[in-house]
């Protein structure tokens, strides 16, 4: 119940209980019928709908003047609620109507540019640039309510184990790692720029060292970074830091938040989270964020396929291969699409080897020249694949290859359907590398930031075998997205120094960049960790949707612009004087 000065209900309250009740409602037209001497108009709220009703013989003068209301004027409407002739058993309302007794235009609507229906006619682009209409409709409603109702449980379920909200600057510095900043320019210190946060990774840390041990935020993040479906320049974090834990503290805390969060928004009991080693993921899904929702897992044929003339398996450091199952009567043409797939430039790869397993017992493959019956059979065995099934191969430099086969791995998912939305496959996968060589700038970059910890007993090799070092860093996955990832993080003022210099910078470039960090740690840091999850990402895969977009209010589009405040935009010659900046055509 929703009662103010203006209205006694909302227009999804009143049901055959409220028959021969005066009440007032507010909203907006929805739709206007005119049916002989009634006139009816749905009503629209947040909360729901409801038909006012006019009698041409009996209210004849309202009648006249809710003939000339357009869709999306805002009205008072104040009646008698009285059971409806023709009722609506889709809505709750439906059982009633309000004879309208006193109507009042609060504000007038231009027509809309699209219709603020749950199928609109408005194309993305027209919708973007009046999304305040498009925020209107049912399912983009529903989108930011349930964003809402995750954000409040995650809110409620960390307040209730201790964990404190604090807010953390935006104004920060540039740092050399991580994605490209957006920066601001400071005007009382000319030629002088802050920087967004990408993460409020330090900050969460020095928290830590000030002693708040459990400290979360949910914060906006910014990352200059090329746009796709599931990325926008600024989105929101479920940022998370906790003091005297281990690896196994963090992700009990946090599997408990996601079921906490699965069992509220969902209703489903989702069981204790599968773990899998980085190692692991790339090896049988060649991703270290595997839809582990299908199996078709990675099967290694070296062994098998490296024994005969075939010159492209045989110079290959891996052949690997995958089973898609009843697919054994594939045609020419679906296989033809499936090569089609993989030589894509997004997938890049030079081929692809299938091999048919026919209800008969004989096999069939594209490499029948250079392989026998008996060659295929083992090929086969190792696969695990039975008659009526295709085995699909792939080769080249091992992770490439991988990554490759992961490609045509979810492209046969989806073809086959084996993705079905409405099943939820968590997974941790653990035991990140600590680093990540780049071949074009020579380089280790942190494979999660530089403030990871390797595991204790891989310190050592830090120096002398950096490649071999594993970290307690770990991502969560949920049907093959990313939603989370964190790590122990390092507390020790010389390690980080160390860790610094592994990625290439100097002493005095270290203490330039995070001198504030490496100086803090020589006041008593305590061992700690935690983990960020990204919320816009979470609402849209409990939602099965792809776009992270759809459970933003106010998004930018592909090319990172705010069509509707048309936005970035220049500034103005003196704006740009009193900032000391000088643009050059
Ligand atoms: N700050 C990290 C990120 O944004 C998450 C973490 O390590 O807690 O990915």
């Amino acid at each position: 119940m929703l009662m103010t000065e203006m209205r006694t209900h909302t227009c999804n309250e009143l049901n055959a209980g409220y028959i021969g009740k005066e009440v007032i409602l507010c909203g907006w037209v929805q739709a206007i019928r005119n049916l002989g001497g009634m006139t009816f108009i749905d009503l629209r709220d947040r909360y729901g709908i409801t038909q006012l009703a006019f009698n041409s013989e009996t209210q004849s003068e309202l009648c006249e003047t809710a003939k000339e209301f357009g869709r999306e004027w805002v009205l008072q409407a104040a009646g008698t609620v009285a059971e409806r002739y023709s009722k609506n058993k889709n809505i709750p309302t439906g059982d009633v109507e309000i004879i309208v007794s006193k109507i009042h235009v609060l504000s007038q609507s231009e027509i809309p540019p699209f219709t603020i229906e749950d199928e609109s006619d408005g194309g993305d682009e027209l919708r973007m640039k009046y999304r305040y209409l498009d925020l209107r409709r049912n399912p983009v409603k529903k989108n930011m309510l349930f964003r809402h109702q995750i954000a409040f449980e995650i809110r409620n379920y960390m307040n209730n184990i201790g964990f404190v909200e604090i807010e953390t600057p935006f104004l920060i510095k540039s740092t050399p790692e991580g994605a490209r900043d957006f920066v601001v320019p400071s005007r009382v210190n000319p030629g002088e720029f802050y920087a967004l946060p990408q993460s409020p990774q330090t900050f969460k840390q020095l928290l830590m060292l000030s002693g708040y041990d459990r400290y979360f935020q949910i914060v906006k993040c910014f990352r200059d970074e090329d746009l796709r479906t599931d990325r926008q320049p600024e989105f929101t974090q479920i940022d998370c830091e906790m003091s005297f834990v281990t690896q196994e503290d963090v992700l009990n805390t946090f599997e408990g938040l996601v079921k906490h969060i699965f069992q509220k928004v969902k209703n489903i009991e989702i069981p204790d989270i599968e773990r899998m080693t980085y190692a692991d993921a790339m090896k049988l899904y060649g991703s270290d964020k595997p839809d582990t929702r299908f199996d078709m897992r990675f099967v290694e044929l070296n062994d098998r396929l490296q024994h005969k003339d075939f010159s492209v398996f045989n110079q290959a450091e891996l052949v690997i291969g995958i089973v898609a199952k009843d697919c054994g009567n594939y045609s020419r043409k679906q296989l033809d699409e499936l090569v089609d797939f993989v030589k894509r430039p997004q997938v890049g790869a030079g081929g692809l080897v299938y091999v048919l397993c026919q209800p008969d017992g004989n096999y069939k493959s594209s490499v029948d020249k250079f392989y026998d019956q008996n060659d295929l059979r083992k090929v086969a065995e190792k696969c695990h694949a039975e008659e009526g099934d295709l085995i699909l191969i792939m080769s080249g430099k091992t992770e490439k290859t991988r990554s490759q086969l992961s490609s045509l791995r979810l492209e046969l998912g989806r073809r086959l359907g084996l993705q079905k939305s409405g099943e939820y496959k968590l997974l941790w996968v653990v035991d990140f590398p600590l680093l990540e060589w780049d071949e074009e700038t020579e380089r280790f970059y942190a494979k999660h930031h530089p403030f990871t910890a390797p595991k204790p007993e891989h310190e050592a090799l830090l120096l002398t075998a950096p490649r071999e070092v594993n970290a307690n860093a770990y991502d969560l996955v949920i049907n093959g997205s990313e939603i989370g990832g964190g790590s122990i993080r390092i507390h020790n003022s010389a390690m980080q120094q160390k860790m610094f210099n592994v990625l290439g910078f100097s002493d005095e470039e270290a203490q330039k960049q995070f001198g504030f960090l490496l100086n803090a740690f020589k006041y008593g840091a305590p061992p700690h960790g935690g983990i960020a999850f990204g919320l816009d990402r979470l609402c849209a895969v409990l939602s099965d949707l792809d776009s992270i977009r759809d459970f933003i209010a106010f998004p930018k589009n592909n090319a990172a612009r705010d069509t509707m405040i048309d936005s970035p935009a220049t500034i103005s010659e003196e704006q740009l004087k009193e900032l000391g900046i000088e643009i050059k055509n």
